[in-house]
């Protein structure tokens, strides 16, 4: 539709009017981008690019969800019906606690979510623009109406755009629409009645581009954007919940059913057999019923989880789904890209093959200094019409630019092995700006890592129109017929310049050139047939990183297997290979992968390292092969195509520098620094996330077991309870959240990383964990019992000896703080006391705690304690110690029989 009447304009759907049309309502030069003061002037009247916030569950909601959960219902069961019996303090100290309780697994959920929140802000989107004639990178917050923003494959549309360009755009539609394939995008305008995914000439905020390019006019913004106005949730759903946590509640729903059980016998027993009065039956039950209970425990699992999320934030490594961390503790394959993860990603051509010589190169970086040598001398023909041409091609066929900043130093945008190209053109004295005035650009074929190579169509100011390639070598020799001068093409000579090139680690590129009708304004993958002239071979470096072999060295200690998979040549894939330390005798490529079938595969997957040449699809066979042996994967990946690699792989490893932003969001994780060793670093703290997790419960179930242990034992013996209901609250108040909490602080075991992976499907509470927690609630019913039978038997009213009780479960909880620090490591250190602060912290303010609970009034009145003796301090002390002692022994009795986890 042509309606240029600016006041029909105003009001008309942009996707009836044509792209000129659009541009003339929102005021931009569709070649030039807006200029600053238009986009300060928009920016104050339509705000922020952002999308308004996913609907929250309002905060009271929220603290009321504390209570839902079987452990706090039978709390609060137990002291409503104390309340009705009239046991005024143990019901209010009973409902206080699950009050505070509610208070504390509020305050702490909120945190963790504003620690998670924090670590998502950190992958904001970014847009490519076009701003006075300039492309510029900006954060997609920033874009106002009226700007004309670039589109290319893997892009995640930053805000609704009117097309103005699109070549082969095809964008995926699936937050809109729900319609998960790939739609066709073009400039047409729409009839005004046109659906939401009919409309083709429109780009919708928040859709992912599946491949093209495309450039169009940003016309709405945030909540003006269709995506916006219909009020779908930003980013994926929050959730703390993780299959872990998921276990722990369902362990938790079961401890609830057997604590019920076994308070419903303990009654039958003590009305039946002991003969206990009702009341103080009941309330010993209910004693009971709280004791065992691990109110702490789902809170604990879950802030333990997101502080490793934040510590891996620190680390580079961005969490995008909690499960990722407790999966990459049990990694046991890597796999990883080549270029720019293993390696640095600074890439040098270091030689040119031409049909008749091979020269070196040297410099490095991106400074044009540096000479062409042959046979280590200067070259003298360097002028050369063939090694011009080369240039020539390396410098048009290219999207890279390498300036001068203000400082003088060289930098370069863009593809890093293109600016290698441009700094070898500048290096043989071509200039970028007058090369591209001389022979603009009329079309392209952008490259792609499943096709290999780029072509450029370019016409010069005298009518000649020439198609420039480079690629991977087999693909661009594939489509020459002749070499310079005319030659037929030598394929022995290249063939045997590529392994030269490629088993010295270099990257190899192929460079060729074609005259193209002069009609013809476009050039398609159909005009990609034999009819070029090969121009030469560039060889680049891009070495390891120091880092990536320091990494895969401590991986490989931790029985984790890292694999390559690089698009690579399998020769140059194998060198590199070598350089890390992985075992590359020989890289399988994608076209051997093609031809297996999948027990072939399995074992290939299994014996092999090194995949090169190979294509997302390959990743993706590959991750199913290697899941089947029975392996937790881990997978790196940054390209559109990778999104289904990444979602199959147990762990998605996205590259937040070079990555699109469709493989960042099927990701797990995502790498700031796009760096190998972050993502060992990652499996490190995913691994202290889980030991920490345990000693969580190591140091929580004794607590709670080792109550219980005393009330049961009590009942069943006939004998006064050694601690009250109430007493009983107070103790996993105070100890649960702090000291249990503390552990989530704790750093590495020294040993961490040279273990194996543990197995999926292993039980948090594993064997040697459960004796461990068995044995310790043994120790802690026996010291309490003792201490209490020790005070009444010299004379103590009853008050005291369980107020000595009371201090005593707490001190022996103090000890064994320090003894978990460490699974079997012994304790009898100075690190022991200082290496965890926070443990520290916890337990001086904990004695505090203990003090006012004995000393002051109030706490007296409510708990029914007395002070105590310096003499009943000094024998709980010393049971305390020897607690301490015998979990030590206990460890040395494991270390003996060469267990160094539990
Ligand atoms: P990795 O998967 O480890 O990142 P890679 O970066 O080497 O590997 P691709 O980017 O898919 O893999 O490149 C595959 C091949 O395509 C390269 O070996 C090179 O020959 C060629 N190639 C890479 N970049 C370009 C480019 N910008 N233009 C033309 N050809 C390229």
């Amino acid at each position: 539709m042509k309606d240029t009447d600016p006041a029909a304009l105003a009001t008309t759907p942009w996707h009836t009017l044509s792209p000129s049309d659009t541009a003339a309502r929102l005021a931009v030069d569709p070649a030039l981008g807006l200029a600053p003061p238009a986009i300060a002037e928009r920016r104050q009247r339509h705000g922020p690019n952002r999308l308004p916030e996913a609907k929250r569950r309002p905060p009271w909601l929220r603290f009321l969800g504390q209570f839902h959960n079987p452990l706090i219902y039978v709390l609060l069961a137990a002291g409503l019906t104390t309340l009705a019996l009239g046991h005024l303090v143990d019901a209010g100290v009973i409902l206080g606690v699950v009050l505070i309780n509610a208070v504390i697994g509020h305050i702490q959920e909120g945190k963790a979510e504003r620690a998670l929140d924090a670590v998502r802000g950190m992958l904001a989107a970014h847009a490519t623009v076009l701003r006075q004639g300039e492309r510029q990178q900006i954060d997609a917050g920033d874009l106002v109406p009226g700007d004309v923003v670039l589109l290319e494959a893997g892009d995640k549309v930053p805000a609704d755009l009117r097309l103005l360009q699109a070549r082969n755009l095809r964008v995926v539609e699936a937050a809109l629409t729900g319609e998960s394939a790939p739609v066709d995008k073009d400039t047409a305008a729409t009839a005004a009645d046109a659906g939401v995914g009919d409309r083709r000439g429109l780009c919708h905020s928040g859709t992912l581009v599946a491949c093209g390019t495309g450039c169009g006019v940003v016309v709405a913004t945030g909540a003006q954007t269709e995506i916006g106005r219909i009020g779908t949730l930003v980013g994926e759903v929050r959730t703390l919940a993780t299959p872990l946590t998921r276990r722990l509640d369902r362990f938790a729903r079961q401890i609830t059913a057997a604590i019920l059980a076994v308070s419903v016998l303990t009654m039958a027993w003590g009305h039946f057999v002991a003969g206990m009065a009702p009341l103080e039956l009941f309330l010993a039950v209910v004693g009971l019923a709280v004791a065992a209970i691990p109110e702490g425990m789902p809170a604990v699992v879950t802030i333990v989880l997101a502080i490793g999320t934040r510590v891996m934030a620190r680390k580079q490594a961005i969490v995008r789904r909690l499960p990722a961390v407790e999966s990459l503790g049990s990694v046991t394959v890597i796999c990883s890209d080549k270029t720019g993860t293993l390696t640095r990603n600074e890439m040098t051509a270091v030689r040119v093959v031409l049909a008749d010589r091979e020269l070196r190169i040297t410099g490095t970086g991106y400074a044009p200094n540096g000479s062409f040598l042959m046979n280590d001398q200067v070259c003298q023909t360097c002028d050369s019409a063939a090694l011009q041409a080369l240039l020539h091609c390396a410098l048009l066929c290219n999207d890279a630019r390498v300036h001068r900043d203000e400082t003088g130093e060289w930098r370069m945008t863009g593809d890093p092995t293109e600016g290698a190209l441009i700094t070898l053109a500048h290096k043989g004295g071509l200039d970028a700006a007058e090369g591209i005035q001389a022979h603009p650009r009329v079309d392209a074929i952008p490259f792609e890592s499943e096709r290999q190579y780029m072509a450029t169509l370019h016409h010069d100011h005298a009518g000649h129109h020439e198609v420039l390639l480079k690629g991977a070598p087999e693909r661009v020799l594939a489509l020459c017929t002749t070499q310079a001068g005319g030659q037929p093409l030598d394929a022995a000579h290249w063939a045997a310049a590529l392994e030269r090139a490629a088993s010295a680690g270099e990257r190899v590129l192929a460079l060729a050139r074609a005259d193209w009708p002069a009609d013809h304004a476009e050039i398609d993958i159909a005009d990609m047939r034999p009819r070029f002239e090969m121009l030469g071979l560039v060889g680049i470096i891009d070495p390891p990183r120091d880092e990536a072999i320091a990494a895969v060295a401590e991986c490989q200690q931790a029985g984790i297997r890292i694999k390559m998979i690089t698009g690579d040549h399998a020769v140059t894939a194998a060198a590199i290979g070598r350089q890390l330390g992985l075992q590359a005798g020989h890289a399988l490529t994608g076209d051997v992968i093609a031809t297996l079938d999948a027990a072939a595969l399995r074992r290939a997957a299994q014996d092999t390292d090194v995949f090169a040449r190979a294509s997302p699809e390959h990743k993706l066979r590959l991750i199913a092969a290697l899941q089947a042996e029975g392996h937790l994967v881990a997978m790196t990946g940054d390209g559109v195509n990778d999104a289904p690699a990444l979602k199959a792989a147990d762990v998605g490893v996205a590259m937040g520098g070079k990555g699109t932003d469709a493989a960042r969001e099927a990701a797990d994780l995502v790498l700031t620094d796009d760096n190998f060793a972050t993502i060992a670093r990652a499996v490190r703290e995913g691994r202290v996330v889980y030991d920490n997790i345990k000693k969580s419960l190591m140091h929580m179930l004794p607590t709670n077991g080792g109550e219980a242990g005393v009330i049961l034992l009590a009942i069943f013996a006939g004998l006064p309870l050694p601690v009250t209901a109430a007493q009983i609250l107070w103790v996993n108040t105070v100890t649960s959240v702090t000291l249990a909490l503390s552990l989530a602080f704790e750093p590495a075991e020294p040993g961490v990383m040279r273990h194996a992976p543990r197995s999926p499907g292993e039980s948090i509470i594993t064997r040697a964990l459960g004796t461990r927690i068995l044995y310790v609630i043994a120790l802690m019913v026996a010291a309490t019992f003792w201490v209490f039978h020790w005070e009444l038997a010299r004379g103590a009213a009853l008050e005291t000896a369980r107020t000595a009780a009371v201090n005593t479960i707490v001190v022996c909880e103090l000890f064994y703080l320090f003894n978990v620090r460490h699974f079997t490591r012994h304790a009898f250190r100075w690190e022991t006391l200082t290496g965890n602060r926070v443990a520290l912290g916890v337990a001086l303010l904990l004695v505090l705690l203990q003090l006012l609970f004995t000393y002051a009034p109030t706490l007296q009145q409510l708990f029914r304690s007395t002070p105590l003796s310096l003499s009943s301090w000094t024998m709980i002390v010393a049971i305390g110690a020897g607690l301490f002692v015998l979990v030590e022994l206990e460890k040395a009795w494991l270390r003996r029989s060469n267990v160094d986890r539990l």
